[in-house]
Parts: C-alpha cells; structure tokens; sequence
C-alpha cells in the first residue's frame, strides 16, 4: 500500500558554495574549531556531536557559543540534502526518499527494512545516489533517461545516509548496510564515492564495516582498476546484463568504451587481489537479453571465477517499449547458470509499485516526456535490439561523459 506523498515545495536555487560537515573528516573539522579558539577536547566533543548524534541542525549540536555557531554555519552547510518526498510501500518495508540539491537538482535514496529471519538479524538497508542523473544511458533506466546533471559531492552522498540514520535512530535502529545503486555511475564521481565510503567505515562517524556496503558499477575499467590497487573498501557489484558484446552495446552504453571481455578481466583481477566475490547483476528483460543463448553465454563467461550472479526482472520504465521477462524464463536462466557451476539467485525487486528502482521518481517529477518523443525513442531501441540480437555491434558513439 503506497502512502500519500507530501511534497514540499523548494525554491530552485544556485549552488550554495558552502561545503558540507558531512564531506570533512574529523581532522579537518577538529582542525578547523581548533583554529578558532576551541581547546582540542571541545573540539573532539563538537565533531562527536555533529557525527554520533541524531542531529537535524547545528542548535542541537551540543550547546555552542553563539558567535561559533553562526561561524561554522556561515561556513558549512550542516545538511546538505532536502527531503522534499517520501514514499512508503510493502506496508511500510520500502521507504523511497526524493531529496533536492541546494541548487534544485533531484536524488534519490531508498531504505529497505528486512525483519529478522532465523539466525539473521533485522537489516536496514539504505540504496544510494552518486550522481544527479547519469550520462551512461541505459536504455531500461529511468535514471539513463533524465542524462547527467552532476556530480555530487562528498557531503550530498554522505547526508543521504545520515537523513535514514536519524530517522531510524528515533525508533533505536540503525543502517546496517549502503548499497550505491541509485541514480548515478559510481566510479564515474570515484573521488567522492572514496570519500563518502571513509565516512561512512569510520568508527568515530557511521562504523559500518566494509562488508555492509557494496558499489554498483557499469563497468568503468580504469575505476575498477583502482579500486584494484587500493584493496578490499567494499563489495564490488557489476552490472552485466548481457555477456555478448552486440546486445551489451545497446543495453549498457559505455561497452562501446569497454568491452564485457574487459569488464570482466577487470573484475576477475579485483576479486583475486582482494579475495572478495564479484556479484554481477543482471536486469531480465523480456525477449531481450533473457534467451536460451544469452543464458550459455554468460555461464561461458563467468564459469570457473569467484562470482555471484543476481537476476532481476526488470521494473517497467516509461520511455521503453520492454517489459520484465516472464518468472519461468529467469527460473531457466538461472537454472543454465548454476549447471556451469556459476551461482546465481533471482531478486524480486522490492516497492515496484512506488518506482523503486532508482530514477523512476525523479524521472516522474521531470514531468512526462513528449509522446512523439517517447514514440521515436521506442523505435530506435526496437531497431537497435533488432541489429544486437543479430550480433551485430552498435555504431553509435560512446556517451558523452563516459571514458578518458
Ligand atoms: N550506475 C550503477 C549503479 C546504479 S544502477 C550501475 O549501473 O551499476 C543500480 C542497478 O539498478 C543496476 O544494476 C541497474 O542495472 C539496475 N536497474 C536500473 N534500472 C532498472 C530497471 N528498470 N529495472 C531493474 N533494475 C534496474
Ligand atoms: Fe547509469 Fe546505472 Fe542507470 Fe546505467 S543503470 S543509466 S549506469 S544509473
């Protein structure tokens, strides 16, 4: 049952040049009070206040000196996210928020609730954005669909968790893990992700173990590489969709850029350096990338490597003409999968009803595209699945944005 929304009507804006707390480190905060009169423990004790509390605003970060609270106001911004919408389904199970930027661009974040089961505890497991929009564009996501707008920064990623953890603090629970699947290309804004990722393992800010959060990506090489050098951060999460060069051309744009055979050496790599399972993602969409063919080819590709595979059926999405493939068909799949010895599990996506897969409230909110635009949209996608399923290779550039 989808509650009612309240939306709040926000100005649209500039960018506020200000920084957020969200984005400095403890050291640089600490430094930063230090150098304005603060003896280091009140130091220590104003940073514990704005990280460790269910804080909204600065008046109730402990009690401050007036003239260094409208320093540090005129300084940073404290939060740098706006709820403007919230979503509730699955009888209050999936919480999808829509937050405004300070200069009116739109993310999405969305807490899943899963209620303890035999020997596992309860989770709350928050799905984040990286990016407003995404230049990538794939065609079965409503987050392709809107393009890029930016970047976000460390704070903007790292508020989007601190809103569900005060939230949840108030009925004394906690996020117990942080997916990058929402809107954006994670190692397409690494910096930032890297950042947000610190934050979020330190102990002194959200203590959660590298083992509770998992990055989504595409399949940007050189940002898997790094990731490579830098050791085990986080579960890397790969969507693969198609095994076949033709059809991944169409359905992940930038494979144009790096071929799967790629993606995957690079994944391979990852998963030996670090010792840690590769789960790969694939979105089933009917007829398309679900057939009997593409099912062997991936279990070619995948078989013998520390891998996981989940398949989701695909959520509806305006602009396309596809449609999720029928359960029996991602029963076989799955089936072609795990008698290559590759394990794979299918993944009901949870609060379709209120457009849970990331982008689709956002997209909503950009109001409805032209028909006559939607029309020509479809025709190309058909046209172009028509050349992929044939194995012939895209001819269309690589999106801009996308690549080195
Ligand atoms: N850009 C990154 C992370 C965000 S997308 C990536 O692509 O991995 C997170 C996941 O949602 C991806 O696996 C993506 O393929 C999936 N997704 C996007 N649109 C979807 C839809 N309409 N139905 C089901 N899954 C979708
Ligand atoms: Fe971007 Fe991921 Fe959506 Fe593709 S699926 S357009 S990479 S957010």
């Amino acid at each position: 049952m989808a509650s009612a929304s309240t939306p709040i009507a926000l100005p649209v804006t500039t960018r506020d040049p200000r920084p957020g707390l969200s984005g400095l480190t403890p050291g640089e905060l600490e430094a930063w009070l230090v150098a304005r009169g603060q003896p280091a423990y009140r130091a220590k004790q104003i940073g514990d206040g704005i990280w460790r509390t269910g804080a909204w605003s600065l008046d109730e970060v402990l009690t401050l000196p007036s003239a260094l609270r409208s320093e540090l106001a005129a300084a940073f911004r404290f939060d740098t996210v706006a709820d403007t919408e919230r979503r509730l389904s699955d009888e209050g199970l999936t919480e999808k928020g829509l937050h405004r930027l300070s200069d009116g661009a739109l993310v999405e974040s969305v807490l899943m609730h899963y209620p303890a089961r035999g020997a596992q505890r309860e989770r709350h497991t928050l799905c984040i954005s990286s990016q407003a929009g995404c230049a990538v564009g794939c065609p079965f996501c409503a987050t392709g669909e809107l393009g890029f707008t930016r970047d976000l920064e460390t704070a903007e990623i790292v508020d989007q968790v601190r809103h569900a953890a005060r939230r949840l603090a108030a009925d004394g629970r906690r996020v117990t893990n942080v997916v990058f699947m929402g809107m954006g290309e994670p190692l397409l804004n690494l910096d930032r992700v890297l950042a947000a990722v610190d934050a979020l393992n330190d102990r002194r800010r959200f203590g959660l173990g590298a083992r509770h959060i998992t990055v989504s990506t595409s399949g940007v090489v050189p940002g898997i590489r790094r990731l490579t050098a830098l050791g085990p951060q986080f579960t890397l999460a790969i969507s693969l969709h198609a095994a076949r060069d033709p059809l991944r051309d169409v359905l992940v744009p930038l494979n144009r850029r790096w071929p799967v055979a790629e993606v995957v050496a690079a994944a391979r790599d990852h998963a030996a350096v670090t010792g840690r399972r590769i789960t790969y993602e694939a979105t089933m969409i009917g007829g398309i990338n679900d057939t009997d063919e593409d099912a062997r080819a991936m279990a070619e590709l995948l078989r013998g490597d520390h891998a996981h595979v989940n398949l989701i059926p695909m959520n509806p999405v305006a602009h396309t003409p596809w449609t999720a493939s029928p359960d029996p068909v991602i029963e076989r799949f799955a089936a072609t999968l795990r008698a290559a010895g590759v394990t794979a599990t299918i993944r009901r996506n949870r609060g379709q009803e209120i457009g849970a897969a990331c982008g689709q409230l956002a997209a909503e909110r950009a109001g409805e595209p032209p028909p006559a635009m939607v029309a020509r949209r479809r025709a190309r996608l058909e046209d172009e699945s028509v050349h992929a399923l044939r194995g012939e290779r895209s001819h269309e550039p690589v999106p801009a944005g996308v690549g080195e």
